[in-house]
């Protein structure tokens, strides 16, 4: 079965940077077999896109979905007084309440335009189980991509730590958990709907022990690692008086700069730093809008990109970006590497390709992030007839400069799952209403 969406103004985000201004798209098999513009190619069906713009799906590298639950709070703290705050009210989670958390996240992620979720989960309350199967199970029944992490904490306040102790795991149950997680969801090769990281949370909440067992168990079972990293200036502080380094150090001392691990935020990270990211192949998920609501900084994406590190993009837990929009970390990211470093910092293509090709590269993933033979028919189309684009000479400019929309369309494997900027599988009205029946137990 051979399908054609023609009529497009198809990005494809491939090595050349190629654009077909009338261009058509070939899906077979869930996987994008030819792409271009002229004479259309036979197929079994076709539909028209309308003069749509195509991008290929954006794919997100940080998040914490159970986040949702959770929102406007601590409106004027620093990271630290935040999670501080924060942490007794994430330990009534469940696999329920993760349900719905997971359902109203994952739907306003593909709203924007995003196919493949990364989330990072590492509260994991005594005696609750089933909280990643729960998010697994919202992304299937969604029709999303999603690559759940087994998050951790076991470094609690008693001991120098910032987590309450009650939040904090033992390191061979979490190494355990995280074993059997992969065992039962974890795909493999092009095409992999579900996935899973190892990702140990902070240096902050986590031991130096667990990091390193949790490398070691990571690059046993060929999965891939995650962590935040120097976020804030506190963060810095606290490293500096903990181990007598900087968070890059410490991390790099424990073997966590290499090409199977990428870290949120680094925004505090000095020229030398960013070298050793780029030697080393470590990624990083950028996730602007976050770091602007925490008062944390702004990352040099920039030098990063220009260094040759691998860049994404992350809404970041919906408590501290309360919106989980992915196509306005595009727009977002352009204004602020050109707060930083003027208007020629960073043009409106390389802020898609930071969210496409650049946060499928952070994820290890060369089968998604462009629309080009051999990777998978992920596809965001954005209306270019509606007022945000009227009189743009440059719809592709035009469209993140006008940021954020609401996608008209998603297609993930060449699966339409949304359509006339609504969910196909799920109605969305009733996502928010189950998650508002869960987010009363989290009042504050
Ligand atoms: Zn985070």
């Amino acid at each position: 079965m051979k399908s054609l969406l023609a009529d497009g103004y198809v990005v494809t985000m491939d090595d050349e940077g190629r654009e077909h201004p009338d261009g058509w798209i070939l899906v077979a098999d869930g996987m994008v077999a030819a792409v271009g513009d002229g004479p259309e190619p036979e197929a079994d069906e076709r539909e028209s896109l309308g003069g749509a713009v195509v991008t290929p799906g954006l794919v997100n590298t940080h998040h914490h979905l159970y986040q949702t639950l959770t929102r406007a709070r601590a409106q004027q703290a620093t990271l630290f007084e935040w999670l501080v705050e924060l942490y007794p009210t994430w330990a009534r989670i469940d696999a329920e309440a993760e349900y719905a958390a997971a359902r109203t996240g994952l739907a306003e992620l593909m709203l924007s335009g995003c196919t493949t979720v990364f989330d990072h989960h590492y509260v994991f309350p005594r005696g609750t189980g089933g909280l990643i199967e729960a998010e697994v199970q919202a992304a299937r029944e969604l029709g999303c991509r999603l690559v759940a992490s087994r998050g951790s904490m076991d470094l609690g306040v008693s001991d120098g730590g910032l987590p309450p102790d009650e939040l904090v795991e033992e390191v061979d149950a979490v190494l355990a958990d995280t074993e059997r997680l992969a065992a039962d969801l974890h795909e493999s090769g092009p095409g992999a709907r579900i996935q899973i990281a190892v990702a140990p949370c902070s240096p902050f909440s986590v031991t130096g022990r667990l990091m390193t067992e949790a490398a070691d168990l990571a690059r046993r079972l060929g999965l891939n690692l995650h962590t935040h990293l120097a976020e804030t200036v506190e963060e810095e502080a606290y490293c500096r008086e903990l181990y007598g380094c900087t968070p890059v150090e410490y991390l790099d001392g424990l073997g966590w700069l290499a090409g199977d691990v990428w870290c949120a935020h680094c925004v505090h990270l000095s020229d030398a730093e960013i070298g050793r990211f780029a030697a080393t192949g470590t990624g990083v998920a950028h996730c602007p809008t976050s770091n602007l609501r925490l008062g944390a900084g702004v990352a040099p994406v920039r030098a990063m990109r220009d260094a040759g590190v691998r860049v994404g993009l992350g809404v970041d837990g919906s408590a501290s970006n309360e919106r989980s929009h992915l196509f306005n970390e595009v727009k977002q990211a352009l204004l602020v590497a050109r707060g930083r470093g003027g208007p020629t910092a960073m043009t409106p293509r390389e802020a898609i390709h930071l969210g496409t090709r650049g946060g499928a590269a952070v994820l290890g993933r060369d089968d998604l992030g462009a629309i080009e033979p051999g990777r998978c028919a992920d596809l965001a189309v954005w209306a270019a007839d509606g007022l945000e684009l009227a009189g743009a000479a440059d719809p592709v400019a035009g469209l993140v400069f006008a940021g954020p929309h609401r996608v008209e369309r998603l297609y993930v494997g060449g699966e339409a799952v949304v359509r006339g900027g609504a969910l196909v599988r799920a109605d969305e009205r009733e996502i928010a209403r189950a998650h508002r029946v869960q987010a009363v137990r989290f009042a504050p």
